[in-house]
């Protein structure tokens, strides 16, 4: 940790000597670090009697529900609730923000809280964290989210609060974030921390069949139908990308982040570096980036609006109107990925 981590850590402690009313918020999309970080953070700060609402910018992934209990329901931010979350978004003394450090990340309800008096606490490891928070924990070379927030518990001198519930959630980031402990974003101290929480009863079988038992035979077929279907290789670029459009989901029956299954498929094929999911909804293409070695996908994200790490980006494609939107363009964002992706190899 570095000087200035410490002193926002320290800051973060000041704040949390009184019990306080607090909003927990995490990305869009939430994956396994965001929700991981949302739960264990929410636990932990239960332990000291401070007041928790979790809310989610849109729905999260079957897949993580195993985390929750009744203690840490996640709220929605949808429509039909919208102005009761609202108002405690408003009311917070303390809103922190996980896993991202960029407000558009968790549309629709980053007016609310860029609007709300409360004071802002990003603990988040991307790059370039926007300047919307009174206080930034930012390490863009931590493997999770959670690591971090282990980090910070630790500096409070709180380790005795970390239970197996905790400590599950946490070491469930650090699983996720690093591939498996994959990807080269793995550092020797992550695998000090997880030693750690290890210590504290995870059961590392049982959350591996948690993360998995969420399937549906659908889920296969489509990924049978994806693989057969919707994969290509672009020529001479090392790259792969599948295509799916709307239409799979109604014949697939798919929830919207059922397609993350596919993300990695590709990097099974002999040189391949760089997979990539284009996945068409109503009003826009989201992609997925990853990566093996030396391509920089969050640069590639960049054209998309997005970013993320080296490794592991994403981004969405927006046409201008609602009615461009309609016109192929999965085909357009499609042929821009292939122009970015030929230059970045050039
Ligand atoms: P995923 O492909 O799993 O949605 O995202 C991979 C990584 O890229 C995650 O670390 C995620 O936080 C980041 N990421 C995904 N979408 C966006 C985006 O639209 N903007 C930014 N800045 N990062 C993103
Ligand atoms: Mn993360």
């Amino acid at each position: 940790m570095s000087k200035r981590q410490n002193q926002q850590i320290e800051a973060v402690g000041q704040l949390l000597h009184t019990p306080k009313n607090i909003v927990i918020t995490m990305h869009k999309n939430p994956d396994g670090d965001a929700i991981g970080s949302a739960i264990g953070l929410a636990k932990f700060l239960q332990k000291q009697h401070h007041h928790i609402m979790i809310i989610s910018p849109n729905k999260y992934p079957a897949y993580l529900a195993w985390m929750i209990d009744a203690q840490s329901k996640i709220f929605v931010y949808e429509e039909d609730n919208q102005p009761e979350l609202k108002k405690r978004i408003e009311q917070a003394d303390i809103i922190f923000c996980l896993d991202f450090s960029n407000l558009s990340r968790i549309e629709p309800m980053s007016l609310a809280v860029q609007k709300s008096q409360a004071t802002k606490i990003i603990i988040d490891h991307h790059h370039d964290p926007q300047d919307f928070a009174q206080i930034c924990i930012c390490d863009p070379n931590a493997s999770s989210t959670t690591l971090l927030i282990y980090k910070m518990i630790i500096a409070f001198e709180q380790a005795s609060l970390i239970d197996k519930q905790i400590a599950t959630c946490l070491y469930t980031g650090i699983l996720t974030d690093t591939g498996s402990f994959h990807n080269s974003g793995t550092h020797p101290d992550t695998h000090l921390v997880v030693a750690k929480l290890l210590e504290k009863g995870v059961d590392i079988s049982e959350i591996n069949k948690n993360m998995r038992k969420n399937g549906t035979i659908e889920n296969l077929h489509f990924l049978a139908h994806a693989i057969t279907h919707r994969l290509h290789i672009i020529p001479n670029s090392r790259t792969a990308y599948f295509a799916i459009e709307k239409n799979d989901y109604e014949k697939f029956n798919l929830k919207p982040t059922d397609t993350q299954l596919l993300t990695n498929y590709p990097l099974s094929i002999e040189g391949i570096d760089c997979a990539v999911l284009l996945t068409e909804y109503d009003h826009e293409i989201r992609l997925s980036f990853r990566s093996v070695g030396d391509l920089a996908v969050n640069k590639i994200a960049k054209y998309f609006n997005g970013g993320g790490h080296k490794n592991a980006a994403g981004g969405t494609y927006k046409e201008e109107t609602a009615e461009g939107m309609k016109q192929a363009s999965l085909q357009k964002a499609t042929k821009l990925l292939i122009e970015k992706i030929t230059e970045a190899r050039c």
